[in-house]
C-alpha cells in the first residue's frame, strides 16, 4: 500500500525514525538540564547523556569521543572547518584545494575566504569520462595542485546530487604524504556507508543528523586529536561549550537523537544498502522502459561503489523538470539541492559533468530511504509517466 504524496527526497533530509523520537523525548521533558550547569542532577544527568552520546557517535566513526564536536549541522560543521582552519593557519599559507561539485555549505565559505581574507582556492575539475567513476575527482590532479602554501584540502565524501563517492581513503593518503589536513563533507555519507576515520587519513569531518533519519538542527563535526592536529579558530564565542571551539547550549535531545539514529543506520547498513540499490535500479529500469531518451547522470548503477545506493539523477530527455515536477505534486522529488532550491542557476554539479543547461534543466533526482517501498516505486513510475503525457500533449 501506498500513501499519496510519496516521499522520494531523502538527499533533502529524512524523516526522523519514530524509534529516535521515542528515545529522544525523555530529553526534552524530564532530563532537560543544561548539561553545563555543574551543580545539580539535572546538569549531571543531562550531562551523561551528552558523555555517553559522544561515545557513541565516536564508535560509529571509529573516533575518539574528544575528537567529536557537537554543532547546529553540517553547513556550520563545513563552515568551522574551512573557515577555523584557515584563519588559524594562515602563517603556513593561504590556498585551499577543493571541487567543483561541492555543496554550497562548502562553496560559499570558501568564496568568502577569497574575497575577504585574500585566500587563492584551487576548485579541482570532477571527470565525465568513465561512466563508472563520473564526478570523481583524478588523483595525480589533486597531487599537482597541492603547494607549499597549502593549508587545507576538502572533498565531500558522497555528493547529494548525483549520488558520486569520492575515493576517500586515497586523497586521505596523499594529504598525509605532502602534510596537508584534508577535510571532508561526508553529510550525505555518515549513515549511508562505512566510515573509519583512521583508515581513510581524514581529519575533518562534517555530518548532520537530519541525513540519517535523525533531527534537524545538529550535527558534528569529527576534528582528529592526535596525529597532525587541525587548531581551528572558533567562529562562535560565548560560554566555552565544546573547548571553547563552539560556544553554546548543547542540544541534549538532538544529540541523544543523533548517537542513536547512527547506531541505527550502522546496524542496518548492510540490508539497506542491498535493498535500497535493488529499488533504486528497478525504478531506474522501469523508467527507461517507459522513456527512451532517458539519460543517466552521474556513475553507473553496477555496484562498482562509486555512486550512493539510495542516489539516482536522470534526465528526462525533452521535458523541463520544474514542470514536471509541477505536474506531479504526488510525488517529494527534486531538481537539485535543497538548499539551492531558491536558486534558479541550473546545477553546478550537472554543469561539472558535462551536461548542458537544458539537459540540466531536464534532470532530476531521486534519493530514496527507510520508509521507501517497491510499491512508492512503481506508482512513483506511474505518476511521472502520466504526467509526461500530459505535458508532451501540451505541446
Ligand atoms: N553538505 C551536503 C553535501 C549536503 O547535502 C547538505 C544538506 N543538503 C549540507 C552540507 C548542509 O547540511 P545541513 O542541512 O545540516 O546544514
Amino acid at each position: 500500500m501506498t500513501t499519496l504524496p510519496i516521499y522520494m527526497d531523502d538527499h533533502a533530509t529524512t524523516r526522523v525514525d519514530p524509534r529516535v523520537v521515542e528515545v529522544m523525548l525523555p530529553y526534552l521533558t524530564s532530563v532537560f538540564g543544561n548539561p553545563g550547569s555543574v551543580n545539580h542532577s539535572f546538569g549531571w544527568d543531562a550531562q551523561q547523556a551528552v558523555d555517553a552520546s559522544r561515545q557513541s557517535v565516536a564508535t560509529s566513526l571509529h573516533a575518539q569521543p574528544k575528537d567529536i564536536l557537537f554543532t547546529s549541522g553540517a553547513t556550520e560543521s563545513n563552515n568551522l572547518a574551512l573557515r577555523g582552519v584557515c584563519l588559524r593557519n594562515e602563517h603556513k599559507g593561504k590556498h585551499v584545494i577543493s571541487v567543483l561539485t561541492e555543496h554550497h555549505a562548502i562553496l560559499d565559505p570558501l568564496d568568502r575566504l577569497k574575497r575577504r581574507d585574500e585566500f587563492d582556492v584551487t576548485l579541482l575539475p570532477v571527470s565525465n569520462h568513465d561512466p563508472n567513476t563520473i564526478g570523481t575527482i583524478d588523483l595525480q590532479q589533486l597531487e599537482d595542485a597541492i603547494r607549499p602554501d597549502t593549508v587545507l584540502v576538502s572533498v565531500m565524501f558522497a555528493n547529494n546530487e548525483i549520488g558520486t563517492i569520492q575515493p576517500i581513503a586515497e586523497i586521505g593518503e596523499l594529504c598525509r604524504k605532502h602534510n596537508v589536513l584534508f577535510h571532508t563533507d561526508a553529510t550525505q555519507a555518515v549513515g549511508r556507508l562505512p566510515i573509519d576515520v583512521n583508515a581513510m587519513h581524514i581529519d575533518l569531518m562534517s555530518f548532520s543528523a537530519h541525513k540519517f533519519y535523525g533531527p534537524k538542527g545538529v550535527g558534528g563535526l569529527y576534528v582528529r586529536r592526535d596525529g597532525p592536529r587541525p587548531k581551528l579558530l572558533p567562529l562562535v564565542d560565548g560560554g566555552g561549550q565544546e573547548g571553547g571551539l563552539r560556544a553554546g547550549t548543547l542540544n541534549t535531545a538532538g544529540i541523544v537523537a543523533m548517537a542513536h539514529a547512527l547506531e541505527l543506520a550502522l546496524d542496518e547498513l548492510q540490508t539497506e544498502s542491498t535493498r535500497l540499490s535493488q529499488l533504486r535500479n528497478h525504478l531506474y529500469s522501469q523508467l527507461t522502459n517507459k522513456f527512451s531518451d532517458l539519460l543517466l547522470n552521474g556513475p553507473n548503477l553496477n555496484g562498482l561503489g562509486h555512486r550512493l545506493h539510495n542516489n539516482l539523477n536522470v534526465c528526462f530527455g525533452d521535458v523541463d523538470g520544474e514542470a514536471l515536477m509541477m505536474s506531479t505534486p504526488d510525488l517529494a522529488i527534486s531538481s537539485g539541492s535543497a538548499c539551492s532550491s531558491t536558486n534558479p542557476e541550473p546545477s553546478h554539479v550537472l554543469r561539472s559533468i558535462g551536461r548542458s543547461d537544458d539537459e540540466t534543466r531536464a534532470s532530476l533526482r531521486f534519493g530514496l530511504g527507510r520508509f521507501t517501498t517497491l510499491a512508492d516505486v512503481d506508482v512513483a513510475v506511474q505518476l511521472l509517466t502520466a504526467s509526461i503525457q500530459r505535458l508532451r500533449a501540451m505541446h
